[in-house]
């Protein structure tokens, strides 16, 4: 194996993979740069981001906007689009070559895509889908806390003899690193060793989702429903409402499931997490995995005809009804503002 696991003090700073398309990094990139910036501060590292595309200038720069010290970026036709071959080799390479301390990915499609390959291939561990991480600023060891057996519990994951140490960390959960209107970040051009014959898979097309998606992480307002509603005409219901405060509709896993919305609504564990200005929970009862994605919002309200239901033990505001009648009222009474 190329990684000597007892030579782990070569390795210095800490990176984040600047996952992006068509010139725009992905939202959960500049959470990593905020929780990166604080894990870099506190060990005396550098913040570097790496970031694979063909004419990624703006990116860059809009990188260092962000904070980034130093942008190890990769230019190339062949990694115009996101292919898994081309970038869990360009990764990979630069990863031997430039050790790094800590690497942060999303916990998006591509990055549970890539950090698995890439974790195997320098022989090192991964914890996926993080929702919070310190770090010992004397050894630089990295705490990565996940939620496990079926959010339950909270696992606190350290990888102890291998570097680097990387984590996939879910979206919505890091504050956002501060943007700068004039900044600029040392550049490194990663030289690449990648020909066609490299990559597997072929993008002949893309096309965009039909389905109206919703974004979650980065709303407001959530007016979010559950089994409660009955059935799948409540969130014409609750849209109205969300219509009037300017949100967006969110749902239980129990509502997902039915078949009464579609998935990309979910808030939880195994949906989005979300932490708007106001969350308003309606019918859901408060089961520790709808929680698990929603407890931080700023501002809760609970509508539920049960008084005994666990959502209003988060709840900041509850109301103890039927939704049929509260949430029209509450339409109502917004509406008049
Ligand atoms: P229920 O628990 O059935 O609650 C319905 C609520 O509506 C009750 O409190 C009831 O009092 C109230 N109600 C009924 N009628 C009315 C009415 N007319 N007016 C007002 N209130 C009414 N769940 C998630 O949400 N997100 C996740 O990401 C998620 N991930 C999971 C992952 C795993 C591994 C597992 C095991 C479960 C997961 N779940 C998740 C499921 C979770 O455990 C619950 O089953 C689910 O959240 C329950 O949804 P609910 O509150 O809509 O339904």
């Amino acid at each position: 194996m190329e990684n000597n696991v007892n030579d782990i003090s070569q390795y210095k700073d800490v990176w984040v993979f600047a996952e992006q398309r068509n010139g725009h990094i992905s939202p959960v990139v500049v959470e990593l740069l905020g929780e990166g910036r604080r894990i870099a501060d506190e060990t005396g590292s550098n913040l570097c981001a790496v970031v694979l595309g063909n004419n990624t200038g703006s990116v860059v720069d809009e990188l260092a906007r962000y904070g980034t010290d130093i942008v190890y970026s990769a230019e190339s036709p062949l990694l115009e689009n996101f292919t898994t071959d081309a970038y869990t080799k360009v990764i990979t390479d630069a990863i031997r070559e430039y050790k790094p301390e800590i690497v942060l990915y999303g916990a998006t499609h591509v990055g549970r895509d890539l950090a698995p390959r890439i974790a195997a291939r320098v022989n090192t561990g991964l914890t996926a889908d993080c929702t919070k991480l310190e770090v010992d600023p004397t050894d630089k060891k990295l705490k990565q806390t996940r939620p496990a057996f079926g959010g339950n519990l909270m696992a606190t994951i350290i990888c102890p003899n291998h570097r680097p140490q990387m984590s996939t960390v879910r979206p919505g959960v890091m504050e956002r690193a501060k943007r700068y209107e004039t900044a600029s970040a040392n550049v490194v051009n990663i030289e690449i060793s990648l020909t066609p014959s490299d990559i597997r898979t072929k993008v002949i097309e893309i096309v965009k989702s039909r389905l109206n998606l919703v974004s979650l992480g980065e709303a407001e307002v959530i007016v979010s429903g559950g089994k409660g509603l009955g059935n799948p005409e409540g969130f014409t219901m609750l849209r109205k409402l969300a219509d009037t405060l300017g949100g967006v509709v969110g749902a239980s896993r129990a509502a997902v499931d039915a078949g009464w919305i579609d998935h990309s609504h979910q808030v939880g564990q195994t949906g989005t997490t979300v932490k708007p200005r106001i969350y308003i929970a309606c019918g859901i009862s408060g089961a520790i995995q709808h929680l698990a994605g929603m407890s931080d919002s700023d501002i809760i309200i609970a509508v539920n005809k049960n008084p005994d239901a666990p959502i209003f033990n988060v709840a900041d505001y509850g109301i103890v009804g039927d939704v049929n009648e509260v949430v029209p009222a509450l339409t109502d009474a917004f509406a008049e503002f």
